[in-house]
């Protein structure tokens, strides 16, 4: 039987405030790891103990060196950057002495497989069963900016100081922190934190997400995901972070891998991973990035200005050339300019000639008589700012004559004009100068049109949670909920799972089994003509692609005619089957596609979009966790590309969207009752119709397990 694990032995507060740090293989030599880790830790003020260790040495970098780690003074972090072979031998006398964490920046473990992972594993254990915390194995450390302990040989970590910020983060890749970090010091962003977790054997992602949510000197949280250990937990924590009104910036890798390779729906291939990982991030508020630099430079923004409240886009450059780069780059990305008002236009005229009032402002037109250009740069700048449909403002910099004075102008004005606003700084070395000037004004700058486009479109998805937002679902219908024990386990065919969903109030067709030709005449007969006749079969996922589907069938002789086709195509494909479903004929506007699956990280999921038999091919598909209320599934809809059609296009009518929206809650209801029983479930067609004419499902499948 496994022991018991223990209890930690020190809380991840304390591991980044440690009042003690052992470095293993301390050195003087600058060129080896453990050398600079003792160095940086002098050089960035950190004012704990270090405790230097290696057997050949008295003294390193001015310490008292210890030969053991047992014959040191207490220690609460122990940073490990020795070879592999050597690490679990030390990590264990490290167990042995009390050390409250090992920070392992060793490779060769899990990630390379084999005797690797199996010493990783035995890591782990030996965690779980003394309490001794680990960072990593294969990470690059973690740097606490605010008491300058720095726990990575870096070089980035080379400068005069570090930047104390609001930003903390917490990445998978150590490779990728670094490099944001330096990135991040060259644009004038500073950390709270820096975590790099890498193999997660012990302490991961969530750990330390949990930590900066309590942590008063993070404000906006990075992430950087490759794989979570735990999506439950992940997504408490990233529900209390937007209860605490933390916002939370991440970038998951993981996009471009397929779905499920045998699915047997619609949903189960589409919901990939990371689909659902995107829609609860989007639930919860999570802003997504897509590049670990436009993460932390809308981590920024975010931290700087708050939300983008409202308001389109101020251009002010002194290139007419840039500015229209930009006014085309917006377009691309749909984030508008805004017109600018009289009243605005009348201010400007003071500097701009007459021709020149319109957004973007070209400063290049400006009046002779209007004076300094710096004077007159910081001006525009404000001036634009202040238009009541101004609500970011964005400066695109080139060279330009009188560059400092220009530069230092332009920034004057984004930084006091009271709106968020940001210079997308486009040349190389030449603005080194105009760098340093920036980053002193604490004027918020990007180096390339591209991140200052793509920060735009992270940032605006960011919005602080409304008290209002959610209008919970409804409970379960009578007769069905959790229990629902009388469910049969398996494939539902389409008359199966359709009274599935009926049971949850999802209209569905008028329809009758049949197992003669006869029967399926009386049938149309009861029901009424026109109707369609389907195969009733677990064997073929897509029928009509099979011929297995007949539609209007007027009268009782082509009924008879369709039931012979049908059954003598199953007869080859499904010769076990022996019935088939005579419907009523639908008539509607639209084709929807709903979908539930049980997400194994996240639970159970809902799914919308364009239906019929092109769903794959359009990828018009919205997702949210189940259960969602009303008005987050009407935002699901109003988010598709197809939704101008159910909102009623160029005169159309408009389409019952409220009907659409209540069958896709109380598909989530069904979801979030079946929980795991649930593998996947497709309406495909939900048929949609006018307005007040409510919605009806022509087809269903599901897979209970
Ligand atoms: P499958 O998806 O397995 O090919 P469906 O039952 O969805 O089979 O039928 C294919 C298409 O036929 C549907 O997408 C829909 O356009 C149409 N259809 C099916 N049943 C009906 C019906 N009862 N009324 C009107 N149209 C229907
Ligand atoms: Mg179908």
């Amino acid at each position: 039987m496994a022991e018991a694990s223990a209890a930690p032995r020190i809380t991840v507060e304390r591991i980044l405030n440690p009042r003690s740090v052992a470095v293993f293989g301390a050195s003087d030599d600058r060129s080896k790891w453990a050398g600079r880790i003792m160095y940086y830790l002098a050089l960035h003020g950190y004012a704990g103990n270090v405790v230097p260790i290696n057997p050949r040495r008295q003294e390193v970098q001015g310490k008292k060196c210890y030969a053991r780690i047992d014959a040191a003074p207490p220690v609460d972090v122990a940073i490990i950057a020795i070879p592999a072979a050597s690490v679990p031998a030390t990590v264990r006398d490290c167990a042995d002495a009390g050390v409250g964490c090992c920070l392992i920046i060793s490779s060769g473990f899990a990630e390379v497989g084999g005797e690797g992972l199996a010493a990783e594993r035995s890591l782990a254990e030996l965690s779980r069963r003394t309490g001794m915390r680990l960072i990593g194995p294969n990470c690059l450390g973690l740097i606490n900016v605010l008491n300058g302990m720095a726990l990575t040989s870096a070089r980035v970590l080379e400068v005069d100081k570090l930047y104390p910020g609001p930003i903390g983060i917490v990445s998978q890749s150590g490779a990728i922190l670094l490099s944001v970090f330096n990135r991040a010091y060259d644009v004038g962003i500073g950390f709270s934190q820096l975590i790099s977790i890498g193999n997660q054997a012990d302490l991961e992602v969530c750990d330390f997400l949990e930590h900066m949510i309590g942590d008063p000197a993070t404000r906006v949280i990075c992430l950087h995901i490759e794989g979570l250990k735990d999506g439950r937990r992940f997504l408490e924590l990233i529900r209390r972070a937007r209860a605490v009104g933390k916002p939370i910036v991440a970038l998951k890798t993981g996009r471009s891998a397929s779905g499920e390779a045998a699915a047997r729906s619609h949903t189960a291939s589409l919901a990939g991973a990371y689909a659902v990982f995107g829609a609860a991030c989007r639930d919860e508020g999570v802003v997504l990035a897509d590049d670990p630099d436009v993460m932390v430079l809308t981590a920024a923004m975010i931290a700087r200005f708050g939300p983008w409240r409202a308001g389109r886009i101020g251009v002010v450059s002194s290139s007419g050339g840039i500015n229209g780069i930009v006014a085309d780059r917006l377009g691309d990305i749909d984030v508008p300019l805004a017109a600018l008002a009289p009243v605005t236009q009348q201010a400007l005229g003071a500097f701009m000639l007459p021709s020149h009032l319109q957004n973007p402002v070209d400063l290049g037109a400006r009046r002779q008589a209007a004076g300094d250009a710096a004077r007159v740069a910081e001006e525009v700048v404000r001036i634009v700012a202040a238009d009541p449909g101004v609500g970011v403002v964005v400066v695109p910099l080139t060279t330009s004559p009188n560059y400092e004075a220009t530069a230092t102008a332009l920034a004057k004005g984004v930084v006091g004009c009271g709106k968020p606003g940001f210079i997308i700084l486009t040349p190389g070395s030449v603005a080194k100068g105009v760098r340093e000037i920036f980053k002193q004004l604490g004027c918020p700058f990007c180096n390339r049109i591209d991140d200052g486009m793509r920060m735009l479109c992270a940032y605006r998805n960011y919005a602080p949670p409304s008290s209002h937002d959610e209008d919970g679902p409804p409970a379960s219908p009578k007769g069905a909920g959790p229990a629902m024990l009388d469910l049969r386990v398996g494939y539902l065919s389409e008359p199966e799972a359709k009274a599935l969903i009926a049971r949850y109030g999802i209209p569905i067709t008028r329809e009758r089994l049949a197992g003669t030709r006869e029967e399926a005449v009386a049938a149309a007969d009861a029901i009424g003509y026109p109707v369609a006749l389907k195969a009733v079969t677990a064997r073929v996922v897509h029928k009509s692609d099979a011929g297995l589907v007949r539609l209007a069938l007027a009268d009782r002789t082509a009924v008879a005619e369709a039931w012979d086709e049908i059954t003598s195509r199953l007869a080859a494909l499904d010769p076990a089957a022996d019935r088939l479903v005579v419907a009523e004929m639908a008539a509607g506007e639209l084709e929807l596609i709903l979908g539930a699956k049980h997400d194994p990280q996240f639970g159970p999921v809902v799914m919308v979009g364009a239906g019929g038999v092109l769903v794959e091919l359009l990828g018009d598909l919205e997702m949210a966790l189940a259960p969602v209320g009303c008005r987050a599934a009407e935002a699901l809809l109003r988010r598709l590309r197809i939704w101008p059609l159910l909102d009623g296009y160029r005169g159309r009518p408009r389409l019952d969207v409220a009907a659409a929206a209540m069958a896709l809650v109380s598909l989530s209801r069904l979801a979030a009752d079946l929980g795991g029983r649930l593998s996947e479930l497709d309406i495909n067609p939900l048929l949609v119709r006018r307005e007040g004419s409510g919605v009806v499902a022509l087809d269903a499948r599901a897979i209970i397990v």
